[in-house]
């Protein structure tokens, strides 16, 4: 499509969509693909659910937008569930509208709580990424994509993931959190190992330092658990939310255990946790746990990455990495768009996460025939790119 006044912030896919209906989404030509890119990790519950569309639009009926200078009921029921799933300690909620919302809220959070104690500066790790703000950013360790905008606010320090020893020793006196995401979406899938994420937390409570965790991309089911978190028995401080929390409508979220907080005038947002993306996000969560997706989650989890390396040639993927919905499958070589863009050809949707990694977020609602259909797909788009190339180096 032609779209002159769009401002290029993303290289598209030569699609355009004009449909989407549980798993499949439909181009403009009438061709449908099967999504598992899932909207960059929202569509936990699939495109247009009816028990979601029912609750939206009767929001839109009921009470549309009223402003946080009022309570209302979907954001008091939708704190207190958020609360009762999450594993933060008698967590309170702030509501925004976005991931890197959410991250900004709890890095804000984390400053004010470390320069109240002395402890103003925050770790994260290597490869991370929480978002495209200029907090979130000076927070992503990804330098590329923060080069254009340095300097940066410089309250991070960044260690590499996995590594207990480095993280003890950058503990020093001036830290006040530890900002993670248990299973690292955009670094190209990689879930914190579980032994690793009990260590930070023991370290956190050693050191009377904040473990804030950003489940923007591996919470809500998408791992198979409320919380990827709770994979290792582990609990936050700080934990971020948004992606499939809205099942399609912005929203995020920011729970701190209670007796951290902010108070009137600290931070704030017009359209956050908003009556209508509320209402959403309660029916998101109603489906999650009515139609048991954390187990289906698991179980997607378990046929998907045989299923799909066993489609592609022998040796063309190195790993294949993740939990439940999310899968990051590492290529012998730096052809995850090409590949991304032959299982387009192939009638199904996936996304790069990294140049050597391609990434399926499937719904949790996926059918055992779809995720075959995925496998299978990945494995011809494989074959595609990779394999004339591998032939000839043999
Ligand atoms: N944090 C993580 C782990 C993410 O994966 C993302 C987006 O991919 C974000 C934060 C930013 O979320 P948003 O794009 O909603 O701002």
């Amino acid at each position: 499509m032609n779209e002159p006044h769009v401002m290029p912030t993303y290289a598209r896919y030569p699609l355009t969509l004009v449909r989407a209906a549980g798993t499949r989404v439909w181009d403009d030509a009438g061709r449908s693909y099967l999504d598992f890119a899932g909207a960059l990790g929202v569509t936990a519950i699939g495109h247009s659910h009816p028990a979601w569309v029912t609750a939206v639009r009767d929001q839109l009926d009921t009470l549309d937008m009223v402003s946080n200078l009022y309570a209302t009921e979907p954001q008091a029921r939708l704190a207190g569930r958020l609360a009762e799933l999450m594993p933060v300690p008698d967590a309170r909620v702030f509501f925004c509208n976005s991931g890197a919302e959410a991250n900004e809220a709890a890095i804000k959070l984390a400053r004010k709580h470390g320069l109240a104690t002395g402890k103003p500066s925050i770790v994260a790790l290597e490869g991370s990424f929480h978002g495209r703000t200029t907090a979130t950013l000076a927070a992503t360790g990804q330098p590329p994509k923060r080069a254009a905008f340095e300097p940066l606010v410089d309250w991070f320090r960044f260690v590499p993931p996995g590594d207990l020893s480095a993280l003890e020793a950058i503990l020093t006196a001036d830290v006040g959190a530890v900002l993670l995401e248990p299973v690292m979406g955009e670094g190209g899938v990689r879930p914190l190992a579980d032994d690793y994420l009990r260590g930070v937390r023991a370290l956190c409570d050693e050191r009377g330092v904040l473990l804030c965790a950003d489940e923007v991309q591996s919470g809500l089911g998408r791992c198979g658990d409320w919380a990827a978190l709770q994979h290792a028995g582990v609990e936050a401080d700080v934990l971020t939310l948004a992606k499939a929390l809205g099942g399609g409508l912005p929203i995020g979220a920011m729970l701190a255990r209670a007796g951290i907080s902010f108070v009137p005038g600290d931070h704030a947002s017009t359209f956050g946790g908003g009556p209508v993306a509320c209402a959403g996000a309660l029916a998101v969560l109603d489906t999650i746990e009515r139609d048991a997706l954390l187990e289906r989650a698991r179980l997607i989890g378990e046929a998907l990455p045989g299923a799909a390396v066993a489609a592609a040639p022998a040796g063309s993927v190195v790993e294949a990495r993740g939990r439940g919905c999310l899968w990051g499958f590492e290529l012998a070589r730096p052809v995850a768009n090409d590949v991304v863009l032959a299982m387009i050809d192939e009638g199904v949707l996936a996304t790069p996460a990294g140049p050597d990694v391609v990434r399926m977020s499937p719904p949790l609602t996926s059918g055992d025939e779809e995720v075959a259909e995925a496998a299978r797909a990945f494995g011809a788009a494989v074959a595609t790119v990779l394999a004339p190339a591998e032939e000839g180096s043999a």
